[in-house]
């Protein structure tokens, strides 16, 4: 029988996986002939993990998702550094930008996202690439070419106090440079904080070094001199780092007729309003499920593996609940559903706690008893315990305050001090959705280090935020 051609449209967190996936349940390629066409020059690499590499807390090689003959020892055929330019429905076929043309029985959208450029004049340059001295933070070449651009010392504006722009200015802090961050909002992080989470946050990160100017809009940027802002002040910057946005990549969709809104419209299956075309990770548009972050990438890849690989018709993406965390050195945030509901909500049990001096702010959103929302900033006991009660979805204890405080006990769910407390069902990898029983059952199947956890489970493969739970959990399992 011959195998059925999947090609592969994007080889980044998401195409990557996916490719991983799909040898992992059809090894020799009897069930599945694979391409994957990937627009940039590099193999496949952990993009979660550039802020680590721009804060220098992370080596260049520790971000390689793949080496130079994974492809080739996997009989996976792969297009490095040549972007698909059209999609041949009817006669089932992808164009390249090179001229050449792949044929499909299936095909997958993994296009990802790219950055929004600002309206700010002067960004961009004649040809629509940003200009001298302006750099994105989406890619590996865009973080080289900041650490190029920034000496030690010298003034750096990032444009854009969300996530990746936050990221990006304490990286740069840390590295000695002089940040400021210029948000045209007036609270950081507005789509994951409310106002005074956000508040609490830029006093934190301005005790770290880093500068704001809130509400105020960039209006012309000056190469040499800087950023005009929008009330006719200056801010000096060598370097200006764009972080503003992303916009799901769905043109290649939408130019075939597909279904699109703000990303490729997918159904549980992950199939777009073209049964032989699917879409993943941040290109797609799943209903109910936040995109832009890595987990629901990850989980859609395994899905779809079983769907294209025939090893499970049954399997279904259902959405997947996250948890953001702020990648930061000496700040620790999570924020998790629907966390703007406000404490004046009659229809929800919401509870807030400020502490701005010591950089804690705390608040919990309930509905029917469960954690629907939460901002845990300077609170990492509260957050251990409430992010796993969101996770799991089970009931969350009478003493709403001690939980906020970090001090409830709740059965199966508490703050706790040795892996053997706890439970099972516990996700322990977040980006890989890896629970304490998963990471046990590896262990007694004989991967007792943490390298072989992580090649068992994929724990510790994404942010590797919980490399030290991990770590501990190898330890509790391993006799004295
Ligand atoms: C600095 C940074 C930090 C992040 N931190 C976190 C985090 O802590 N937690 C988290 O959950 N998420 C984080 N994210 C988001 C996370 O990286 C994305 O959600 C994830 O990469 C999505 O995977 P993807 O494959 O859909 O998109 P991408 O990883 O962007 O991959 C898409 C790939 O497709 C390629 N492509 C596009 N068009 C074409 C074409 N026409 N032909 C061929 N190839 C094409 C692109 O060049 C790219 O290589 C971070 C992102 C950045 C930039």
């Amino acid at each position: 029988m011959r195998p059925r051609q999947v090609v592969v449209l994007g080889y980044g967190m998401a195409g990557a996986r996916l490719a991983e996936e799909i040898r992992r349940r059809d090894p020799d390629g009897t069930r599945v002939a694979l391409t994957v066409v990937g627009e940039e020059p590099h193999h496949a690499y952990n993009r979660v993990l550039l802020s680590a590499l721009l804060a220098g807390t992370m080596r260049p090689e520790a971000v390689r998702m793949h080496d130079e003959d994974w492809a080739g020892e996997h009989g996976v055929t792969l297009r490095l550094g040549v972007p698909a330019t059209r999609v041949d429905r009817p006669a089932r076929r992808v164009e390249l930008a090179d001229g050449s043309a792949v044929g499909y029985d299936s095909l997958v959208l993994a296009t990802g996202s790219k950055p929004v450029p600002p309206p700010v004049e002067g960004l961009l340059g004649e040809d629509g690439s940003p200009a001298e001295g302006v750099v994105a933070f989406r890619s590996l070449d865009d973080c080289e070419r900041i650490l190029d651009l920034a000496q030690v010392g010298a003034p750096v504006a990032v444009i854009g106090g969300g996530l990746l722009g936050l990221e990006a200015a304490r990286g740069l802090a840390g590295r000695g440079n002089l940040v400021t961050v210029v948000h045209q909002v007036g609270h950081l992080m507005e789509r994951q904080l409310d106002h005074e989470g956000g508040r609490v946050l830029a006093r934190t990160l301005g005790e770290l070094g880093v500068e704001f100017r809130l509400g105020i809009s960039a209006a012309r940027y000056q190469p040499g001199d800087g950023l005009k802002l929008d009330d006719g002040s200056q801010v000096e910057a060598d370097l200006v780092v764009v972080s503003a946005g992303v916009r799901a990549q769905t043109s290649l969709a939408a130019e075939a007729g597909i279904d699109v809104d703000r990303g490729v419209l997918v159904d549980d299956a992950l199939r777009t309003s073209d049964g032989r075309v699917h879409a993943i990770g941040d290109c797609a548009q799943h209903p109910g499920t936040v995109s832009g972050l890595v987990q629901p990438a990850w989980e859609q890849a395994e899905v779809l593996a079983d769907l294209l690989t025939g090893t499970s018709t049954a399997a279904r993406y259902r959405g997947t609940p996250v948890v953001t965390r702020l990648k930061a050195r000496d700040v620790d945030l999570a924020s998790v559903g629907e966390a703007l509901t406000e404490v004046t909500d009659d229809t929800a049990e919401v509870l807030s706690l400020s502490d701005p001096r010591r950089g804690r702010y705390g608040k919990l959103v309930i509905r029917d008893d469960r954690v629907a929302g939460a901002i845990l900033l300077g609170c990492p006991d509260a957050a251990a315990t409430i992010t796993q009660l969101y996770d799991r979805g089970v009931p969350v204890p009478e003493d709403r305050l001690a939980l906020l405080l970090g001090r409830a006990m709740p059965s199966g769910a508490e703050a706790v001090d040795s892996p053997a407390e706890l439970p099972s069902a516990a996700k322990v990898c977040q980006c890989n959705s890896v629970t304490k029983g998963r990471l046990v059952e590896a262990y007694r199947d004989g991967a007792t280090t943490v390298p072989e956890l992580a090649t068992a489970t994929r724990a510790t493969t994404g942010c590797g935020d919980c490399a030290n739970a991990v770590q501990e959990i190898a330890n509790w399992l391993t006799p004295e």
